[in-house]
């Protein structure tokens, strides 16, 4: 079986697929060695035992505080924890299919649902529900077991198959045993997306239903180049497949060995390369791409699977040994760029969270939040060369209001006889239209722009960046993208402040050649993309891609500039790694 998807990050892995699903965790399948069985029945025993404990407790609060009449229901959720129907049935299929624990709740769970719905009695048909809140209570605590697998203690190494993945459980996530990611949502730059660039591991999105078509642990090939995800490949596929991924291993290295070279065009002109980071643990990895200082470290990712705001100290740490590991280049830090769906479950959703209450607009009910945030940026300033940049931007007035709360924390500082860095170079994300129509209004105030385009694109174009049913109209070289580069490059020329690309136009070889073209001189992105961009611009020279993007911002589509692009850049594309010093 063969499906169809996009594909977002290249390169073919094969083996066994992990399954994922959304309940009140992500559940999987695992096929256990015998001698495994009776230890996962114990695991499932002390769990079903400390959700009787917990609903217990609750139970008794709740007839403390208001009276015996509203702990009924609890009776009737421990009631189902003590049948044998369901802890009984949970265990055999343990036994019988050598399954892990959650999966085993799982089948269990779907056949007494079956059971629930054919009951006429609507009172009846509502205990589903109840059912529901039981086995969540019980997989949070299989969970939370110190010996249990979870997705961030895989027992070997997977491919990902998932519907989607929230930055909570790409957190949470053992990057390290994931082979490839398939998931049925996305588009190239869905964030699960750009982090499987970030770690060179081949990704298909937009597959749709894989979750439902593919057996846990079957074997599956990701073809993160052709947007293809292959179940249960005949042998001589596998063959085929084999080859392909073993000549892309030759040229990942062929292409690292660029790392020390300056990323300079033929004509001499200088663009710094750097990276966007998740995680401190890829710093590593993206100075040994060659990256020249991180342009973007997405900070919200510090939350995890918690989803709670870090203590000010552990960010502090954080900060200070990335600006260690980049030195002598800078790290730009971007404040929480998060909505309420990416906090603790339980709390307000938007119905449209990229058009929400996010970023900037939501600190202002979690002022702490960014006020820490802030105070442990200013104080890593101190020891290495930091700059802060705030996202989700719409304009001079909220720029404004965000330099007000950073000016507080350096008196707050001061006041606590805390050292912190003066002179720390202050930006913004360009990323929302308004913001890139008044870059003149924004350049005089800040010390930088560097330039979201995986935002601006959603927004200028009116296109869900998410949503795999719109991906072809999610369009980088729109004119009006373009043009809006164009203009923004131009209000930073006026007031000689530096300005980047860090969305991942910057990423791709051909978008990154036009955003040079019109005159941006530092492009950040994915590690991994870094030799490939770097190869282009060694090959190319900076006046002929100038003229080449002033050619373009006269076409009236994508269409039109992408042939524009591809007749012009065709040598120097294809070319590929330029390797000789200049
Ligand atoms: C962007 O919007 O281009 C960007 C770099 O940020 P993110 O992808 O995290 O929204
Ligand atoms: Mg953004």
């Amino acid at each position: 079986m063969e499906l169809k998807g996009i594909g977002v990050s290249p390169g073919v892995a094969m083996g066994q697929a992990l399954v994922v699903e959304r309940e009140a965790v992500a559940v999987f399948r695992l096929l256990l060695a015998p001698e495994a069985v009776e230890v996962e029945v114990q695991r499932l025993t002390r769990a079903v035992e400390a959700s009787q404990k917990q609903l217990l407790a609750i139970k008794e609060r709740l007839a403390r505080e208001v009276g015996g009449s509203h702990a009924y229901i609890f009776d009737a959720h421990l009631l189902m924890l003590e049948d044998p129907l369901l802890l009984d049935r949970a265990v055999t299929v343990i036994r019988e299919d050598h399954v892990n624990a959650e999966w085993a709740l799982r089948t269990v769970a779907d056949q007494l649902h079956a059971l629930f719905d054919e009951f006429t009695d609507a009172y009846l048909r509502e205990r589903s529900t109840d059912l529901d809140d039981v086995l969540g209570r019980v997989q949070i605590n299989l969970g939370g077991a110190a010996d249990a697998p979870s997705l961030s203690r895989l027992p070997g190494s997977f491919v990902l198959v998932t519907e989607d993945l929230t930055p909570s459980e790409a957190a949470e996530l053992d990057w390290e045993r994931i082979l490839a990611v398939a998931m049925d949502a996305g588009s190239p730059t869905h964030h699960t997306a750009i982090l499987a660039r970030s770690f060179g591991i081949p990704a298909v999105a937009g597959l749709q239903d894989a979750v439902r078509r593919v057996p846990p642990g079957s074997l599956v090939v990701v073809d993160g180049t052709g947007g293809r995800l292959v179940v249960e490949p005949t042998a001589p596929t596998l063959e085929g497949f084999r080859a392909v991924q073993q000549r892309h291993k030759l040229e990942e290295e062929r292409l690292q060995a660029t790392s020390a070279l300056p990323a300079v065009t033929r004509d001499g002109v200088r663009v710094s390369l750097q990276a966007n980071v998740e995680f401190l643990d890829e710093a590593d990895t993206a100075l040994l791409y060659g990256a020249e200082g991180i342009g973007l470290f997405r900070s919200e990712y510090l939350l995890g699977r918690s989803r709670e705001w870090p203590a000010e100290k552990r960010q502090l740490d954080v900060y200070c040994r990335l600006a260690e590991l980049v030195r002598p280049h800078a790290v730009t830090v971007r404040t929480w760029d998060v909505g309420p769906e990416d906090l603790a479950p339980g709390g307000p959703t938007s119905p449209n969270p990229a058009l929400g209450e996010r970023s900037l607009r939501l600190l202002r009910r979690a002022p702490e939040a960014f006020r820490g945030q802030l105070r442990a940026l200013l104080q890593a300033a101190a020891h290495g060369a930091l700059r802060i940049m705030f996202p989700f931007v719409s304009g001079p007035a909220d720029f404004e209001e965000a330099r007000q709360l950073l000016e507080e924390a350096r008196q707050e500082l001061s006041r606590d006889g805390l050292p912190f860095g003066d002179r720390v170079p202050v930006g913004v994300t360009i990323e929302v239209p308004s913001a890139a129509m008044t870059a003149d209004l924004l350049a005089s105030r800040v010390d930088f722009f560097s330039v979201g385009t995986n935002d601006l694109i959603q927004y200028l174009l009116a296109v869900d960046r998410t949503d795999p049913r719109v991906s072809a109209h999610y369009q980088p070289l729109h004119p009006a993208v373009l043009r809006a580069v164009r203009g923004v490059v131009e209000a930073a020329e006026r007031v000689a402040i530096p300005v980047s690309v860090c969305g991942e136009m910057a990423a791709d070889p051909t978008t990154a050649l036009v955003l040079v073209g019109l005159g941006v001189k530092e492009l950040s992105m994915s590690p991994a993309a870094i030799p490939r961009v770097k190869a282009a611009l060694r090959g190319a020279s900076f006046a002929r891609l100038k003229e080449v993007a002033e050619g373009c911002l006269a076409l009236p589509s994508a269409r039109e500039i992408e042939a524009r692009l591809r007749a012009e850049l065709s040598a120097v594309l294809a070319a590929g790694p330029v390797l000789q010093g200049e």
